[in-house]
């Protein structure tokens, strides 16, 4: 009997199938992931499991018992290979070919590999998957026993994650980062300084403006070190590769479905399909000024799954809500919210300078007098205040949201 098949068993995958039964819909739902183990939380694996602070039970997203209770045929260990959207079948791995009335896309994305001599050596590692997390963890731990430093490659939220939790394990850190400021895609330039103080404070050797030439190994064929554009060796008995991910859209571009560098979707997560929708990070959404735009964030991925589901249900649910997304380092919780890119001024709310440990406080961002975005560290009422201001579509001035004396939620009255 054919029904809605879904592939890609994580956030966005879990999502759509749980919103497919809520909103009603009786029939078959097959939920199809290549990995090992069933749904589980991403986000933890360079921060609270990586440091073994929780279990692996904690990292569960939904138990294969609670999809059984809502009839969701959750299959793991299985990979779809191609789509025939003229027969609208899938074709599994093994060859057997699974009939769709619906087709949900939830792919996900892949870490960008490094194409650099050496660059696929043993203890070279990119963090993406559970495997992935414990390949990392069972390699710091052997760089504990031989005091080896790590390398992370790449000073955006994961590679950050992880130099945080190498170095709260005692491990020597070098962070890599090509462009001069860390996260500068995302954050303003005064947070990306304080982020290199925090991570400096906390004993990281930050090199900003660093060109890798090549890796180097040694006897045994692992990594040893990363040989600079300017011939300097650091030393490494562990690299952590943390330079982005690309969309996983390939079966969607061999299926002839529109893609650029995603799976294009409109707000309500339909493809060029009428019967496949897609959801999660491997999307890009069109925005009504024609642009794409390319999240990869647990929310976008819980909130495309949900319009994806309500779009096969033949409703309209667009996601208009504020994104935001979070990211924890040693104890700071930074907690964005909105979209900063062309901002063009900043106002800073809160104890920002001088005592690092002291840090609680929100940098607004502001494009001409409307604000746009909001990052919060270890301050998360400003955070959810941001996000009804940004959902609500009101704007404080600068000098209001700079005063800590003015109360920012009077303006949502
Ligand atoms: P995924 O969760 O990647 O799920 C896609 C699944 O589909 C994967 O299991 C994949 O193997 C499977 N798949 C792919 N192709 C096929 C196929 N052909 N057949 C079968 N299965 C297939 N976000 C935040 O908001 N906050 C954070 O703090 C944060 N921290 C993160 C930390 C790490 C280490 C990582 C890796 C990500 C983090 N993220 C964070 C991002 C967040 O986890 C992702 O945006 C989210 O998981 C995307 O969900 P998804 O369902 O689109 O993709």
């Amino acid at each position: 009997v054919a029904g809605i098949v879904i592939v890609g068993a994580g956030q966005a995958g879990v999502m759509t199938a749980e919103a497919l039964r809520s909103g009603g819909f009786e029939g078959a739902i097959t939920l199809l992931g290549d990995e090992a183990y069933g749904p589980y939380h991403r986000p933890p694996l360079s921060k609270a499991w990586m440091a073994g602070e929780i279990e692996a039970a904690q990292l569960v997203m939904r138990a294969p018992e609670m999809l059984a209770r809502k009839h969701i045929d959750l299959r793991t260990g299985v990979t779809v290979k191609g789509i025939d959207r003229d027969a609208k079948n899938v074709i599994l791995g093994d060859g057997t070919i699974l009939p769709y009335t619906g087709l949900v896309l939830a792919t996900g994305s892949t870490p960008r590999a490094l194409t650099l001599p050496g660059g696929d050596a043993p203890g070279v590692l990119a963090l993406r998957t559970r495997d992935d997390a414990s390949a990392i963890a069972d390699r710091l731990s052997s760089c504990i026993e031989q005091q080896r430093p790590v390398v992370v490659i790449g000073g955006g939220f994961i590679g950050l994650e992880v130099a945080a939790t190498a170095r709260k394990k005692g491990l020597a850190v070098t962070v890599l980062e090509a462009a001069p400021r860390l996260l500068g895609r995302v954050l303003a330039p005064v947070l990306s300084d304080w982020y290199a103080g925090l991570h400096r404070s906390h004993g990281v050797q930050l090199m900003l403006g660093a060109q890798v030439a090549a890796i180097e190994t040694g006897a045994d064929g692992a990594v040893s070190g990363l040989k600079l554009a300017d011939g300097s060796v650091v030393p490494a008995g562990l690299v952590v590769v943390g330079i982005g991910v690309s969309a996983n859209d390939q079966l969607a571009q061999a299926a002839g479905l529109e893609c650029d560098r995603g799976i294009v979707v409109d707000a309500c997560c339909r493809t060029s399909d009428p019967l496949i929708v897609a959801a999660g990070d491997c999307t890009a959404r069109r925005l009504p000024d024609g642009s794409l735009l390319r999240l990869e964030s647990v929310q976008n991925a819980t909130e495309q799954g949900k319009s994806a589901a309500a779009a096969l249900l033949g409703q309209d649910r667009p996601f208009t809500a504020t994104p935001w997304f979070w990211s924890d380092q040693y104890d700071k919780k930074l907690q964005m919210a909105g979209l900063s890119m062309g901002a063009d001024d900043w106002a800073i709310r809160g104890k920002m300078n001088g005592d690092m440990a002291a840090g609680t406080f929100t940098v607004y961002h502001f494009k001409g007098n409307q604000l746009i975005a909001a990052d919060s560290v270890n301050a998360s009422k400003d955070h959810l205040l941001v996000r009804k201001l940004l959902d609500a579509g009101v704007s404080p001035t600068r000098e209001q949201a700079g005063d800590v004396g003015f109360d920012l939620a009077s303006l949502l009255v």
